[in-house]
C-alpha cells in the first residue's frame, strides 16, 4: 500500500501574488528519523508501512499525489525593523488536509531564500520536533511535528553539519506578516482575499476586518499567558513569526526557564532583550498593532475604523491580564480568580525571582510537599504568603489540589536536555530524542521513570543561549 495524503488544496485558490509554485528538491539519502503516527491518523494519512518511502516524501524527494507544493509569501517586522521581504525560504507547503497545512521546512531553496541554501540541520529539526510536541502535550497551540528525516546530505553553518528537513503541521501558516506583505504592496483586492480566507478558515464567526482582529487578538492573548504559565520564552516575537490562527509557531533560539526571572533572555541574537519572558505581553500588543495597521486599508483608512481598531488593540492588555490571571490562578488551585488574586501571584512570583527558584519545581513544590524544595520556603514572606493562600483555598471547589495536578507539570522540554539530546543525536544515537518525546508526552503525570528530566541543569549543564539554527 502507498502512502496516501488526502489532500485538499485551498491556499492555492487565492491571489497568485501570495505564493510561487515550488518543487521540494530532492535529497540524496533520505533516512527517517521518526514518524508521528498519532498525528498521521488524525489526518487521514494512510499507507505509512514503509520507512523508506516515507522519508521519501517527507524529505521532498518523493511527491505524494495531489500534492500542489508551494512557497508562501509573507513580510515582516524583526525586531521591530520593517522588512518587506522574507517568505519561506527554505520551506514548501505541499497541501493540506483536514483543514491543516503539510509543510516540509529546510525542503531547498524557493524565490524567497535570497541568499540562504533553503536547508535546515538536525538541530534545531529535532529541537522544533520535542518542543513544539511538547507544548501540544501542555495544551498549549502549536504547530505540531508529522516527521524528521535525515537527507544524507551536509550543510554548511559555521562548520559542516547532517542535513534534516522538518515536517510541520499548522492550522495554517498564514502569519501577521502576510497581511503587512499585501498591506505594503497596497494590495486591496488581495488583501480581502486573504481576510475572508483568514476567517472562513479559523473563525467562522468572524466576517469583517474588525471581527477578525478582534478573533485573533482574543487568541494571541490567551497564546501568551500560556506561555507565561510554563516558563516559555518564544525568542523571536516577529511579526512574520505570529500567527493568525493563534498557534505558537517557529522553534527557533526558544526556551523554557529554569531558575525564575521575568527579564530572563535567552537568544543570542536578542541583544536588547525585546523579546525578554516578562515583556512578550506588550510584544504581542504591538504586533496586533501591526495587523490592525495592515487591514484598515479594507476600511479605506476611515476615522472610525482608525477608532475601533485602536480600541481593540487597546482593549489587548486587559484581556490578556486576565488570562493571565485565570493561568496562574489554576496553578494555584483557583479556578474562579478574582483581581485581588493578581498580587498572591506577583508576590509569589517575586519570591522566586529572588531565591532563583526553578519555576516548573517551584509549582510542582506547591503542588505536592513531598517534591524537592526549590529554596522558595525559606525566603522571609514565604511563611505569611502561604497562610494568605491557604485562606485563600479554604472551601474552594474544585479540589484546588486535584486542579494543581493538572495546572502544573512535571516536565518539560529544558535547554539542557535539548542540547544533549542534539549532540547526541548528531553522533547517531537518537535514544534521548525518544525518551525525550515518550516523557513529554504525558508532561502532567509524575513518573519515576522520569525523573531525571525533572532536575535544573548543574552549573556545567546550564545552557545559556540559545540559536535561531537556521
Ligand atoms: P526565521 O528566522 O526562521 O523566522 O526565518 C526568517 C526568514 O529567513 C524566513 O523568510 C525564512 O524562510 C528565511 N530563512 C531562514 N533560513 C533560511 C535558509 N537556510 N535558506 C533560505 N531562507 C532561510
Ligand atoms: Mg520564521
Amino acid at each position: 500500500m502507498t502512502l496516501h495524503i488526502p489532500f485538499e488544496n485551498t491556499y492555492v485558490n487565492l491571489p497568485n501574488r501570495l505564493f510561487s509554485r515550488q518543487k521540494p528538491t530532492p535529497v540524496r539519502a533520505p533516512t527517517l528519523v521518526t514518524f508521528n503516527q498519532p498525528l498521521a491518523e488524525s489526518l487521514g494519512i494512510s499507507g505509512t508501512q514503509d520507512d523508506q518511502e516515507v522519508a521519501k516524501v517527507f524529505s521532498g524527494t518523493m511527491l505524494p499525489e495531489g500534492a500542489d507544493p508551494i512557497a508562501q509569501l509573507y513580510a515582516g517586522h524583526q525586531f521591530g525593523h520593517w522588512n518587506p521581504q522574507l517568505g519561506d525560504g527554505r520551506a514548501v507547503l505541499l497541501g493540506e488536509t483536514k483543514g491543516y497545512d503539510i509543510q516540509l521546512k529546510g525542503s531547498g531553496p524557493t524565490p524567497y531564500a535570497r541568499r540562504g541554501d533553503g536547508r535546515a540541520w538536525l538541530g534545531p529539526v529535532l529541537r522544533e520536533y520535542v518542543v513544539s510536541e511538547a507544548m501540544h502535550a501542555l495544551a498549549i497551540p502549536t504547530t505540531r511535528a508529522l516527521a524528521a528525516v535525515e537527507t544524507g546530505e551536509e550543510v554548511m553553518r559555521d562548520r559542516p553539519l547532517p542535513g534534516a528537513v522538518l515536517t510541520r503541521v499548522a492550522a495554517s501558516h498564514i502569519r501577521v506578516g502576510t497581511f503587512q506583505a499585501l498591506a505594503a504592496r497596497q494590495d486591496l483586492e488581495g488583501l480581502q482575499s486573504l481576510m475572508e480566507f483568514s476567517c472562513a478558515r479559523h473563525y467562522p464567526d468572524a466576517d469583517t476586518p474588525a471581527a477578525l482582529l478582534k478573533s485573533v487578538i482574543t487568541r494571541q492573548a490567551h497564546l501568551v499567558a500560556q506561555w507565561l504559565s510554563v516558563g516559555f520564552i518564544h525568542g523571536v516575537m516577529n511579526t512574520d513569526n505570529c500567527t493568525i490562527s493563534g498557534e505558537t509557531i517557529d522553534y527557533g533560539p526558544c526556551a523554557f526557564m529554569d531558575a525564575f526571572h521575568p527579564g530572563m533572555v535567552f537568544s543570542s541574537i536578542d541583544r536588547h532583550g525585546r523579546y525578554a519572558y516578562g515583556n512578550q505581553p506588550e510584544i504581542i500588543a504591538w504586533n496586533m498593532a501591526q495587523l490592525a495597521t495592515s487591514l484598515l486599508p479594507l476600511e479605506n483608512n476611515s476615522d472610525t475604523a482608525v477608532e475601533e481598531f485602536t480600541h481593540l488593540v487597546n482593549e489587548m492588555p486587559g484581556i490578556l491580564r486576565q488570562a493571565w490571571r485565570d493561568v496562574f490562578g489554576r496553578k494555584l488551585g483557583i479556578t474562579e480568580t478574582i483581581a485581588d488574586d493578581d498580587s498572591l501571584i506577583s508576590q509569589l512570583l517575586a519570591m522566586m525571582t529572588d531565591q532563583k527558584s526553578d519555576f516548573t519545581n517551584s509549582f510542582r513544590y506547591l503542588t505536592d510537599s513531598s517534591v524537592t524544595s526549590t529554596g522558595l520556603e525559606t525566603h522571609k514572606d514565604f511563611p505569611n504568603w502561604r497562610s494568605r493562600w491557604q485562606d485563600r483555598l479554604t472551601d474552594l471547589e474544585p479540589d484546588p489540589e486535584m486542579v494543581m495536578q493538572h495546572a502544573n507539570p512535571f516536565i518539560i522540554p529544558r535547554n539542557h536536555q535539548i542540547e544533549a539530546m542534539i549532540s547526541q543525536a548528531v553522533s547517531g544515537d537518537y535514544s534521548l530524542f525518544h525518551a525525550l518525546n515518550t516523557a513529554l508526552a504525558k508532561p502532567f503525570e509524575a513518573n519515576p521513570e522520569w525523573d531525571h528530566f525533572t532536575s535544573p541543569p548543574s552549573a556545567s549543564e546550564r545552557v545559556t543561549q540559545t540559536f535561531c539554527g537556521t
